[in-house]
């Protein structure tokens, strides 16, 4: 059994659903309030492999958070408060490309933003409850996820003999509903190659925190214009994804096991502030 203080801490987040986390031994059920608001749900707090990890279900348990109304600030800032400085997002997506059909894995190195309402950025120059002035900051997101942590979620999956894509682009939209078939089209005759609804602004604001993230994106299904029949349902998209809920726990948890010590981070991301002040008390 961890020790009190321990058990509150961890390294690494997982922001994804129960199954991920539900026959772990010793969960610490942690709830986290934030100047931002309420996360999505408590943290659950285990270990794998001798790392810390706190678990937060993105859409709340039971699954009652649409897309677009995630406290995606909350969330990463709750991750953040515990510790954590490396985060996994696997999240269910659509196929923008035949030959990505349901139960591809891809670990994309691209983001592009087609959300329309969504707080993305802790510097928007709003005073906080603690008095603190965020000040004006723009950081890079060229390179929107951690190479670090790209390179231990392809040798997990690889691992599991689970062929993941390296590489694409993640297009991310407002939901919750589905695309139309001419923006699908759209979105594929762009070249990119998975549409989702919860990576943006997860990436962007993990960067703004100096947190490493990293997206595994799971396809449970074609999009409406890389197919000819009816379009996505959502019993689809669920089927697929519990389908494939217990390889990916898999390829997560030995992610978890391969992602750098805390003090070997080298990647971008620890520094993208780069020392600045930047009138946020971090937490
Ligand atoms: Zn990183």
């Amino acid at each position: 059994m961890a020790n009190t203080a321990n058990a509150k801490r961890a390294d690494i987040g997982v922001i994804g659903g129960s199954g991920f986390y539900s026959f772990l031994n010793d969960v610490t059920e942690v709830h986290v309030d934030t100047p931002y608001g309420a996360p999505s749900d408590s943290l659950f707090l285990g270990e794998i492999g001798g790392r810390r990890v706190a678990f937060l279900p993105r859409h709340g348990r039971g699954h009652h958070l649409p897309p677009h109304r995630i406290n995606y600030r909350a969330n990463l800032w709750a991750l953040r408060s515990v510790g954590v400085r490396q985060v996994l997002g696997p999240c269910a997506v659509g196929g923008l490309r035949a030959e990505y059909g349901p139960g591809t894995l891809l670990v994309p190195d691209q983001l592009v933003d087609r959300t329309k309402a969504r707080a993305q950025t802790y510097f928007d120059g709003l005073p906080l409850p603690d008095g603190a002035v965020p000040h004006v900051v723009h950081v890079s997101l060229a390179d929107p996820y951690c190479p670090a942590g790209r390179a231990a979620a392809l040798k997990a999956a690889r691992g599991r003999a689970w062929e993941a894509v390296d590489g694409g682009t993640l297009v991310v939209v407002e939901g919750p509903r589905f695309s139309t078939r001419a923006e699908s089209r759209w979105h594929a005759a762009q070249g990119w190659s998975v549409v989702g609804m919860t990576g943006h602004p997860e990436a962007a604001l993990a960067r703004e925190l100096e947190l490493c993230y990293t997206s595994l994106t799971l396809v449970t299904d074609l999009d409406a214009g890389a197919e000819t029949g009816e379009g996505v349902s959502h019993e689809e998209v669920l089927r697929v994804f519990a389908a494939n809920v217990d390889r990916l726990r898999d390829v997560l948890f030995d992610a978890v096991a391969a992602l750098p010590g805390m003090a070997e981070r080298e990647c971008l991301c620890a520094g993208a502030l780069g020392g600045a002040d930047t009138g946020l008390r971090l937490p």
